[in-house]
């Protein structure tokens, strides 16, 4: 490690991207630190703690390539099994003693004589300390500041509001009269659990979800020993699910047509749990599959179907003590207000008040319109990498292996960086307007951006800023073998 630095690496956040950066970091010999502002690492698998939480995406690919981990009990695993797992990866690494947990960056502003980072970190009792940071890595990921809707009077409500990420693990639903608002995917996997335990649950609905249904075996502890014993035959079954996820780029980015098949299963899946025309027409959507985030319940519908659930369709417009009223005149009386609304993904950097080169403001620029190189790298902000930035969101598979291939390409610049005695390194400006023009192209012909629907994939442009408009294997390729004549080597240390 340099003098002039307290780390060489300071990495912020500790869900997969920080974990992985760590783990990185530590095999090339980088001295580094974590910071972390909750008090557990995990990201979102710490935060989201909703009743029925799990990943969408088949546990043996959404985990580390370096660290397969026979013992998923079922092919989708819950919440817990997957903060388990990485509380198994910062014990099994030895990352704890270098994570500072109730950490918050609160600033963050390069200095370009240092060729470093100057970051200041909030503590829980409210003083702050600076750190010097040979290069930032931001892990912070997207969905992480809760949407709170903005319902008049919501204020004067007497009973419990709680959002799906902020989950009170005390609260019961049984014998309650509940609301939820939200049907995307964290409504779809709480709804069911809510309908079991409340006396009424009442779905407010503003946009219908498209629902398949979901094959999730629990693995059988044979399986579970075999791929214990023999770790080739999982690293097998790994390959298998990245393919066949893979093959399923082509209907979300290029022929939204390929859908149709799957939109007929969805609806003959919703016929068999919902026999109501009435409510089946409410819940049929009007937009191409694949536009929203697909989600997968084999519990969903017979939950909506049930005599304690109603589904209003019609828009919240206030609240007072005893519950909400909508546009129709209707009251709801409720004891519990449950908001699975998503999460604002602009939010997560714009906290972290972030000062590059001459004066930029990571706030200001992305105000102006997002941009960044891959996702990795922005313009002005030497020595800061971003893990799931701009446009590495997937629908279609495991964002851990975007993860990876970002991991991979962070250290490879600054290995270069080392190598050739610079302090800096920095994506070159020209490069990246041809770049963003590119992933605009390509996400034209996306159903993310022509499926007819709104989605927090999108700008107030109605642009893609979200999501990779492509495979992961052609991500992987441009990251593993990136053009460093595309980023700019500066303040050599030895002249
Ligand atoms: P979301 O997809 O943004 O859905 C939010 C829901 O709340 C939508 O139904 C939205 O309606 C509704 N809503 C928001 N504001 C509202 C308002 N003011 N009035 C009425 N309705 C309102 O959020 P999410 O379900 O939390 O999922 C976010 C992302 O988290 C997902 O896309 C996914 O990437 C991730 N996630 C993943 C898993 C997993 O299994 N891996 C599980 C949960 C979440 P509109 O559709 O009309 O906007």
């Amino acid at each position: 490690m340099s003098a002039r630095v307290d780390h060489d690496l300071v990495i912020v956040g500790s869900g997969f991207s920080g974990i992985g950066m760590a783990i990185a970091a530590q095999r090339s010999g980088r001295d580094y630190v974590i910071l972390e502002k909750a008090d557990e690492i995990g990201g979102t698998w710490r935060d989201n703690r909703y009743p029925g939480c799990a990943c969408d995406v088949p546990s043996h690919l959404y985990s580390f390539s370096f660290e397969p981990n026979p013992y998923w009990s079922r092919a989708y695993a819950t919440s817990d099994e997957i903060q388990d797992y990485l509380l198994y990866c910062v014990e099994k690494y030895g990352l704890r003693d270098s994570i500072r947990l109730r950490s918050t960056v609160q600033r963050m502003t390069f200095d370009e004589g240092l060729g470093a980072w100057h970051v200041t970190v909030g503590t829980p009792d409210g003083d702050s300390y600076q750190l010097v940071a040979g290069a930032v890595v931001l892990g912070v990921g997207a969905l992480h500041d809760p949407v709170l809707p903005d319902i008049p009077g919501i204020e004067s409500f007497q009973g419990e509001v709680m959002h799906t990420a902020a989950w009170d693990p005390g609260a019961t639903m049984i014998d309650r009269r509940v609301g939820i608002i939200g049907t995307g995917c964290s409504g779809v996997q709480a709804i069911p659990h809510l309908a079991e335990d409340a006396k009424h649950l009442t779905v407010f609905q503003r946009t219908p979800i498209w629902v398949l249904p979901k094959v999730d075996p629990a693995y059988p502890e044979w399986l579970v020993d075999a791929y214990e014993k023999r770790p080739w035959l999982m690293k097998a079954h790994r390959a298998k699910i990245k393919a066949a996820n893979e093959l399923r780029v082509l209907a979300f980015t290029k022929q939204p047509l390929l859908l149709k098949a799957a939109s007929k299963a969805a609806l003959a899946h919703m016929r068999s749990a919902v026999k109501d025309p009435q409510l089946r027409a409410k819940l049929t959507p009007d937009y191409t599959m694949g536009c929203k985030r697909i989600t997968m319940s084999n519990t969903y519908f017979p939950a909506l179907a049930r005599d304690n659930v109603s589904v209003e369709t019609s828009s919240i417009t206030g609240a007072d003590a005893t519950g909400v009223t909508t546009a129709d005149g209707a009251h709801h009386d409720l004891d519990v207000l449950v908001l699975a609304t998503g999460f604002d993904v602009s939010g997560s950097y714009r906290h972290l008040n972030v000062t590059g080169l001459a004066g930029h403001t990571l706030e200001a620029d992305w105000d102006a319109g997002i941009e960044s190189y891959y996702g990795v790298t922005v313009p002005h902000y030497p020595n800061l990498f971003l893990l799931l930035g701009p446009n590495t969101g997937l629908g279609h598979t495991s964002v851990v292996l975007m993860i990876e291939a970002q991991i991979g390409l962070v250290t490879k610049l600054l290995d270069a960086r080392d190598h050739r005695g610079a302090t800096a390194v920095t994506v070159r400006p020209q490069v990246v307007p041809a770049h963003m023009a590119q992933l605009d192209e390509r996400s034209k012909a996306t159903v993310w951006q022509s499926g007819g629907c709104t989605s927090w994939y999108l700008d107030e442009e109605g642009r893609n800023r979200t999501l990779w408009p492509g495979s992961v294997v052609e991500y992987e390729r441009k990251l593993a073998g990136p053009e460093l004549v595309d980023y700019e080597f500066t303040g050599a240390l030895d002249g």
